[in-house]
């Protein structure tokens, strides 16, 4: 669809130091330039560790690059005696565009559940940061068949309460939990469903105008070689890349889709 700017964000994860987070960042925009990357037309966005953060604001800022970043997780509280949390302020007040809510990682090793990723959403709203909602199924839930109401039950609960003109701001990611770091990419066929049942959802529950402008992406197992045929999917708006993005070339390639 034309009118949703494809997005292909590169999740780091917990790698790279900041000294190694501006040496990849800096070769990621070399890389783009030399090929006349149009960001206009392909959005990317890299999304580092918090302590990367600020020395990847000078860099972005320093260089006038036009890649994007984000975080990783936002605290669902604004200040205060939470040890340890990062809130949305202090991502907005480093250049923040993007953080991801609900990362299957989270859900997982921090009992993350679709309550605390709504508060989230809300706060990350709050300060002008768009986040980027992810949701996806087990290998059990698969196999029962069950992984497009999975998904949108997810959906369901981390959207409750949000206006229609919030729903709008947000970005999805379908990230299916057994093709993540496996090297299991799901089948275009496969983030297509998905990702068409989300957006009939948000036409059902929201509206075919919001439905239509919110920008659904596909994660796990991304390869510079998987990219083209996902991104050929109508329903598919983007790529959400983990390990790839931590090599220059490969999520290069993935930006590069096109080519
Ligand atoms: C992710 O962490 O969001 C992800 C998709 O990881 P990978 O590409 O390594 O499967």
């Amino acid at each position: 669809n034309a009118a949703r700017t494809p997005l292909m964000a590169g999740n780091w994860k917990m790698n790279l130091n900041h000294v190694e987070a501006v040496h990849l960042l800096q070769k990621l925009s070399w890389t783009l330039q030399d090929k006349k990357h149009d960001f206009e037309r392909v959005e990317v966005a890299v999304l580092p560790p918090f302590t990367d953060i600020r020395s990847v604001q000078t860099l972005v800022d320093g260089d006038r690059m036009k890649i994007v970043y984000g975080a990783q997780d936002v605290s669902e509280h604004d200040a205060g005696a939470y040890t340890g949390e990062i809130s949305a302020s202090m991502l907005n007040k480093l250049g923040c565009s993007y953080v991801l809510v609900g990362h299957s990682e989270r859900r997982q090793y921090h009992g993350e559940d679709d309550a605390l990723v709504n508060k989230k959403i809300v706060k990350a709203l709050a300060a002008g940061l768009t986040p980027i909602v992810c949701v996806g199924e087990g290998l059990e839930v698969r196999k029962a068949g069950e992984h497009v109401d999975h998904c949108v039950q997810q959906i369901d609960g981390a959207l409750a309460g949000l206006k229609p003109e919030e729903i709008r701001k947000l970005v999805i990611a379908y990230e299916p939990v057994w093709a993540i770091g496996t090297g299991e990419v799901a089948t275009p066929e496969d983030a297509q469903e998905v990702c068409a049942a989300i957006r009939s959802r948000l036409e059902e529950t929201v509206s075919p105008a919001v439905a239509d402008s919110v920008r659904i992406l596909y994660g796990g197992s991304v390869k510079m070689s998987s990219a083209g045929g996902i991104m050929a999917q109508p329903d598919v708006d983007g790529c959400l890349v983990g390990g790839a993005s931590l090599k220059v070339d490969e999520f290069a390639g993935i930006c590069r889709y096109l080519d």
